[in-house]
């Protein structure tokens, strides 16, 4: 027998080991739709039990927004539930194309191409548009699926530190002789809520003949005056070549990716990104829910101007209670806390305050940066954003971290 009880032992006890030393994911289930407010089974066999939902990427409170569940079900009647195909066999609709376009003209960009997730989206997009002249010079903190499709192409991939400009120009020197150059970051860092400074990575671009490409994902709906993304917010929408992103985080949040961009390297993208020809195509209920989405959007800022109003409360409320927030402006709001168990278990501690949020550690952030990572939401009202800052007062208070910058809290509670 392969899997013999010696096996067994062996990922049983790595399991425990990761129990012990309290960093082991839980279960917990939803038995609600996606909202500021959510019922959620925790423990696992435990009564469904209400509260605030403050880490999910339901950024513009769209996940179940009855214009958008009015236009999935449109969708499912006019066009059917799947498409058993891949795109370019039989797999795309007309709705397909106009998705593409609605996503174009929203983001100012020439052309875009529809993918079952922005994880697919990234990894096709590198091996479609670069060989082995070629080089990436990634920031060090990418998104994960971003590293993944840089290692399945075959340019030569030089890494520059987190949004150092003087290092990326040095990187951007060193690789002048290279056919082609290509600058990749995170509009927003998931796990920091930064924004990379786009700007000077365009004019960088100008001055050594490279190309951008930025991913999007936790930008695109609220992101700039008009919520478009980072490339509004620093003024620089017709100088990124290339802009991936995710419908699953603020655009309704349910699945599906996109490559938008130079309209050659969109095309490019449709001859021979792996993902795109070999995986299937994206349900015209998810595609006809994002046009919604999109069309609301460019019809009203109201969602993103909220949220933004929302996200100062909270980071404001915060500052005031004495919790070591990292500074910024955008929705994602790290609360630093850089030992695991302590994020864990005061994570756990919100829960019994009725506040759902999860404490983020190593491998998802580096080693010593544990915290626990709230999002905000235009579907937050203020009496849940005061709520949440209320238990975030009394846990911190109960570990006795209120007050304390890093070294305070590193020499309580080690990292
Ligand atoms: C969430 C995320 C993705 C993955 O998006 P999916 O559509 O869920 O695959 C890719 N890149 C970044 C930066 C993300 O935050």
């Amino acid at each position: 027998m392969a899997y013999s009880d010696s096996t067994r032992q062996v990922y049983s006890d790595e399991i425990a080991a990761i129990k012990e030393k309290g960093l082991f994911k839980e279960k917990r289930f939803i038995c609600s739709p996606q909202a500021a407010e959510i019922e959620v089974e925790y423990p696992e066999g435990a009564a469904c039990e209400k509260v605030l939902n403050f880490c999910a990427n339901n950024y513009l409170g769209l996940s179940s927004h009855p214009e958008v569940i009015k236009s999935a079900h449109a969708g499912l009647d006019a066009r059917g539930y799947g498409m058993s195909s891949v795109r370019f066999i039989c797999g795309t609709q007309d709705v397909h194309r106009e998705l593409q376009d609605k996503v174009s003209a929203f983001l100012a960009t020439e052309d875009t191409l529809l993918f079952p997730s922005c994880m697919d989206a990234n990894a096709g997009v590198f091996e479609a548009v670069l060989g082995k002249k070629d080089v990436i010079i990634p920031d060090k903190l990418i998104h994960a699926s971003l590293i993944d499709g840089i290692r399945l192409c075959r340019a030569e991939r030089d890494i520059f530190e987190h949004m150092d400009m003087k290092h990326l120009r040095k990187k951007l020197e060193l690789h002048r002789d290279k056919r082609r150059r290509l600058i990749v970051t995170d509009g927003v860092f998931s796990m920091d809520g930064d924004l990379c400074p786009l700007d000077e990575m365009c004019d960088l671009a100008d001055e050594f003949d490279a190309m951008v490409l930025v991913d999007d994902s936790h930008a695109t709906g609220f992101i700039g005056k008009t919520g478009r993304g980072v490339h509004e917010h620093f003024g620089v929408m017709d100088r990124v070549d290339i802009i991936t992103t995710t419908f699953g985080k603020a655009l309704g949040g349910a699945s599906g990716g996109c490559v938008s961009g130079r309209s050659e390297l969109v095309e490019l993208c449709r001859q021979k990104a792996r993902p795109y020809l070999f995986s299937n195509s994206l349900s015209p209920v998810i595609v006809s829910a994002t046009i919604s989405v999109i069309d609301l959007l460019s019809r009203t800022t109201e969602r993103r101007d909220k949220l933004e109003s929302n996200t100062t409360r909270f980071r404001e409320g915060m500052k005031k209670v004495g919790l070591s927030i990292r500074e910024g402006v955008t929705p994602i709001v790290p609360v630093m806390l850089y030992n695991a168990k302590l994020a864990n278990d005061m994570a756990r501690d919100m829960y019994a305050e009725g506040i759902y949020v999860i404490g983020f550690f190593f491998p998802v952030v580096p080693e010593g940066q544990a915290r626990i990572r709230v999002q905000l939401s235009a579907a937050h009202e203020n009496e849940h954003i005061d709520k949440c800052v209320a238990a975030f007062k009394k846990v911190g208070n109960k570990y006795g971290v209120l007050g304390l910058d890093k070294k305070g809290i590193i020499e309580k509670y080690g990292t």
